[in-house]
């Protein structure tokens, strides 16, 4: 055992090798050092912890070995994903892909000074909301503005600057988690109010509200079921009622609306989202939902209502802690510029062309995909197959979008090391394992990833399968 280790190179004996050498150029010196080491105890516990004979590769075969683990190592942990799930607004893969123009107009602003607090007509200092304000204003029909982090803090910090410390009256159906991370009970009391639950989880009557108005009531909140549905006996409040309910005891009334959907979406063939504009024509007080969840821009959470509570949310000293950057406001204001007219919308924002891309189109395009991958050693099978895409983000969970996708059934290896493999290329590919095939939604796919996706799938052919070193 002991001569074993006496053949592993010293680390100084590695380092002098022409892989290293060339790292070490472009990284520091440190790094390579640390390493060398630890791929060198884990060789000895590998060593250690085993029967085998093993042996012990040449210094010019290590050296390529660390190199290459280096590598692996040193890549970025945020890359680029061609989305294959078929989840158009995937959390997890950083929701809505922004417009071009939206693209151009951060990367503008990004790398220079901008007038983020300065009123440029007069040198005086200025609100950064400014940038959005009046477009938001002019989409939805409401008197102010104000963008925040996310909806969460939205909803957050709308709730602690109307009614901090106060009761805010939710009915029992609309009390909701979206991905496990927020939960509105949470929110609420993070944000120094009382939840103060009315009503059933199916049915929740106009009585049950103004029954639980009281001297330590703040506000009425409606919050959209976003990411599931009752269906059977069912009664909700509608927000024209809510306001009538709030308004006759001098209270606001607060409708967090989730996806933000600023057209109407029935004719992309998805009902149920509200529209924002239809939420402050029956007199909402404040509206909130997300910036890229329907409307396709950048995360953050717009606050738009009545001129009165949007100023209380503007003084709030959360407002500093939630504020957004320059790159937020610069694609934020690009997106909704979008949207000033709906088939330039349609047109340019991407999650909309994903969802108006026609069946035929994406059938197409999965064949002209698998014509060129076909016959690939590592493939048993591949063919088209009709599926469904999904909006995700928290909406619409119950309405499924008709698609087409490759479907992938591997030789030699598992649909589950073929998945590991397509997420460390780059970009990074992510489909959908079904049982024992891979599919990859052509609806998520940008028609101009099609050339790099036919090329990544096709460098798996005789590509080397065995393990990284881990
Ligand atoms: C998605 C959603 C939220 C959370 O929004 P984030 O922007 O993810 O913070 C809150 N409320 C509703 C109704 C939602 O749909």
């Amino acid at each position: 055992m002991a001569n074993i280790f006496r053949n592993i190179p010293s680390v100084n004996e590695l380092l002098e090798s022409p892989q290293l050498k060339k790292i070490v150029e472009s990284v520091n010196h440190q790094v390579v050092v640390d390493g060398v080491r630890t791929f060198i105890d884990d060789l000895k516990e590998t060593i250690n912890n085993t029967t085998d004979d093993i042996e012990i590769p040449s210094p010019a075969e290590m050296a390529d070995k660390i190199a290459d683990w280096l590598h692996v190592e040193q890549r970025e942990y945020l890359r680029p994903v061609i989305n294959g799930t078929g989840i158009i607004l995937h959390t997890g893969l950083g929701r809505a892909p922004l417009a071009k123009s939206a693209i151009a107009a951060t990367m503008q602003i990004a790398g220079g000074y901008a007038s983020v607090e300065v009123d440029l007509a007069n040198g005086q200092r200025g609100q950064r909301v400014k940038a959005v304000e009046k477009l938001l204003c002019e989409l939805t029909g409401a008197e102010a503005a104000v963008v925040v982090n996310n909806n969460a803090a939205a909803t957050m910090i709308a709730l602690a600057s109307v009614a901090s410390g106060k009761e805010v009256i939710v009915s029992r159906g609309q009390l909701i988690e979206i991905g496990g991370s927020y939960r509105l009970p949470d929110v609420m009391e993070c944000s120094g109010c009382k939840l103060k639950e009315v009503g059933t989880t199916n049915k929740t009557h106009a009585a049950d509200y103004s029954s639980a108005i009281g001297e330590e009531t703040g506000a009425i909140l409606k919050v959209h079921p976003s990411n599931f549905e009752v269906v059977g006996f069912t009664k909700t409040v509608s927000t024209k009622e809510l306001v009538k309910i709030a308004h006759a005891n001098d209270l606001p009334m607060i409708d967090d609306v989730g996806s933000g959907a600023l057209i109407d979406f029935a004719k992309f063939g998805l009902s149920n989202e509200p529209v924002v504009r239809d939420s402050i024509q029956a007199g909402a007080d404040i509206v909130l939902f997300s910036g890229d969840k329907l409307i396709g821009g950048p995360q953050c959470g717009i606050i738009i209502g009545k001129r009165k509570y949007i100023d209380q949310v503007l003084e709030n000293p959360l407002m500093r802690a939630m504020r957004v950057d320059k790159m937020t406001l610069a694609a934020l204001a690009a997106t909704l510029r979008l949207y000033r007219k709906q088939e330039t919308a349609e047109q340019e924002v991407p999650i909309l062309r994903m969802l108006s891309m026609p069946e035929a189109n994406l059938k197409l395009r999965a064949e002209k995909v698998i014509q060129q991958i076909q016959g690939g050693s590592w493939l048993a099978s591949c063919e088209v197959t009709q599926s469904q895409s999904m909006l995700g983000g928290g909406s619409l969970p119950t309405q499924k979008i008709p698609t087409w996708c490759v479907m992938i059934s591997p030789q030699g290896s598992s649909v589950n090391r073929i998945a590991e493999r397509l997420r460390a290329s780059n970009p990074a590919i992510i489909g959908r394992v079904q049982k024992d095939k891979l599919l990859i939604d052509m609806r998520t796919v940008f028609p101009e990833q099609d050339m790099v996706l036919v090329e990544l799938l096709q460098a798996l052919d005789g590509q080397d399968s065995a393990q990284q070193p881990s």
